[in-house]
C-alpha cells in the first residue's frame, strides 16, 4: 500500500513539472568561487543555475538572469566543484537487506557512507549483484535519494576464496577461460557495468592465489566487446602482471606489500593506459601494528607518485562498504603526498567521466549533468577540505545539506 501511495506521488509530481508548473526544478547557487575544472581558472563570486537537472550557467554574479521561482542557496565564502566519483565502493558491510529496508534508512545509510563525501558517482566493485541491482532501482525510481551507482560483477580464480570474506559466502570461481567467459557474460546480461577480476586473491598465512592470464583476458576480451570496463583486484606482482597482461583497465589498488611497481609494469600501464585506484587508507585498515600500516601506506603513496609523475591516470577510491572508515579526509591526506590538489580534484571528476564516457559529467559548466558539490573551505589551501561538504547535489536534486 506504502508502494502504490509512493508511486502515485512520484507520478504527480512528474506530471507537476511536465505541466511546467514551478515545482522546485531551478536552482540558484550564489557567491561561490567556482572551479569549473581540474584546469581552468576560478571563478569568484559566481552564480550557477541549475534547470531541469542540468547545468543552464555559471557566470559571474550580475551576468546571468535569475529566474524569480528559483530556490537560491547562499553559498558564500564556499567553493563549488564537480559531482564526486568514488570508483571503488561496496554495498557489503551494513548493506544486506537494502532491496527490503525501510527507504528512510537505505537513506541515511547512504549519506553517512556516500552523499556527505561529495559523491554522486559510485562504483560497486564487488558485492551482492541482486542487493546492490535493488537499492540502484529504489535511487533510480525516486523512492530514495543517492548516488548513481555503477557495478562490476566479481570473478575469483579457482580455490581463490580471500581470507578476509566469510567462509559460507559462495563465490563465482574461474577454473577455466571458458568459464569466466560465461561468468563475464552472465553479469551483463543482469545489467552490470563491469567486471572485476581478483587476479591475486590475499589467503592469510598461506601464498596468493593467483588467476591465470588467460583467463583474464578471457574475462576481459567479453567486457570490452560490449565497451564495458574491467577492474582487478592485483594483491601482488604476479597479480599485477596478470591483470596488464590480460589488459585489465584499471588496478582497483596499490600493491604496497610489494614496495614498487617495476619499470615494465610502468611502462605497461602507460601504453594500455591503465587507471589505478590507491585505496591508501585502506592500507591502515588491514594490519594492527600502526608501524606496519604506515610502511603499508608509505609504500602505497610511493607507487601512487611514481605512476602519477609519470603521466599516469589515477581515479579516486576508498574502498568502503568493505573497510568501514567512511569519513574521507585521510585519503585526501595521503593522496595529497603525491599529488596537487587539482590532480585529485582530476581524479574525482574528469578522469573517471572520461574513462567511464559519462561526457556530461565531471565539469561545472553549461549544459552539464547539474552533479555538484559545495565544500565549506577551499581544497586549494588543504586537499582535505575535500572532505568539507555543504551540499551534495545529483542532477539539481540535494542529496545532502550540512544545514540539516
Ligand atoms: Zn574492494
Amino acid at each position: 500500500m506504502k508502494l502504490r501511495l509512493n508511486i502515485l506521488l512520484a507520478v504527480a509530481l512528474l506530471s507537476g513539472s511536465l505541466a511546467g508548473i514551478a515545482t522546485g526544478q531551478e536552482l540558484v547557487l550564489q557567491g561561490a568561487k567556482v572551479y569549473p575544472s581540474p584546469t581552468a581558472s576560478p571563478i569568484e563570486n559566481a552564480v550557477v543555475l541549475i534547470e531541469n537537472g542540468r547545468i543552464a550557467g555559471v557566470g559571474k554574479h550580475g551576468e546571468l538572469k535569475v529566474p524569480k521561482t528559483a530556490q537560491v542557496i547562499d553559498c558564500t565564502g564556499k567553493v563549488v566543484v564537480a559531482g564526486f566519483w568514488n570508483s571503488h565502493v561496496h554495498f557489503e558491510n551494513g548493506w544486506q537487506g537494502a532491496a527490503q529496508a525501510p527507504a528512510d534508512q537505505v537513506e541515511a545509510h547512504l549519506h553517512e557512507m556516500l552523499t556527505r563525501w561529495g559523491f554522486t558517482t559510485v562504483w560497486d566493485l564487488g558485492s551482492d549483484p541482486n542487493n546492490t541491482l535493488a537499492l540502484r532501482k529504489r535511487i533510480e525510481s525516486g523512492e530514495i535519494a543517492g548516488p548513481q551507482i555503477l557495478m562490476a560483477g566479481d570473478i575469483f580464480p579457482l580455490h581463490g576464496h580471500p581470507v578476509y570474506l566469510p567462509p559460507e559466502m559462495q563465490l563465482p570461481e574461474a577454473a577455466s577461460a571458458e568459464q569466466a567467459e560465461q561468468m563475464a557474460k552472465g553479469y551483463l546480461k543482469m545489467g552490470l557495468d563491469g567486471i572485476k577480476l581478483f587476479t591475486g586473491a590475499f589467503m592469510g598465512n598461506k601464498p596468493v592465489v593467483n588467476m591465470d592470464t588467460a583467463i583474464v583476458k578471457a574475462a576481459a576480451d567479453v567486457a570490452h566487446s560490449d565497451g564495458k570496463p574491467v577492474f582487478a583486484h592485483p594483491q601482488n606482482r604476479t597479480g599485477t602482471d596478470n591483470a596488464l597482461a590480460g589488459g585489465v583497465d584499471v588496478l582497483a589498488h596499490t600493491i604496497p606489500t610489494e614496495g614498487s611497481f617495476t619499470e615494465d609494469e610502468l611502462s605497461r600501464m602507460k601504453r594500455q593506459h591503465t587507471a589505478l585506484i590507491p585505496t591508501l587508507t585502506l592500507w591502515t585498515t588491514v594490519v594492527n601494528d600502526p608501524a606496519i600500516a604506515d610502511k603499508l601506506v608509505d609504500a602505497g603513496v610511493s607507487e601512487l607518485k611514481t605512476y602519477f609523475s609519470q603521466g599516469g591516470t589515477i581515479l579516486f577510491g576508498t574502498d568502503v562498504g568493505f573497510q568501514t572508515q567512511y569519513d574521507t579526509t585521510q585519503e585526501y591526506e595521503f593522496m595529497g603526498r603525491a599529488m596537487a590538489w587539482r590532480d585529485i580534484l582530476a581524479s574525482l571528476t574528469t578522469n573517471p567521466s572520461t574513462l567511464f564516457k559519462q561526457p556530461t559529467k565531471g565539469r561545472v559548466e553549461k549544459g552539464m549533468t547539474a552533479d555538484l558539490v559545495v565544500l565549506n573551505a577551499d581544497p586549494a589551501n588543504d586537499a582535505r577540505n575535500f572532505a568539507n561538504v555543504a551540499y551534495t547535489i545529483r542532477a539539481g536534486k540535494i542529496l545532502y545539506s550540512a544545514q540539516k
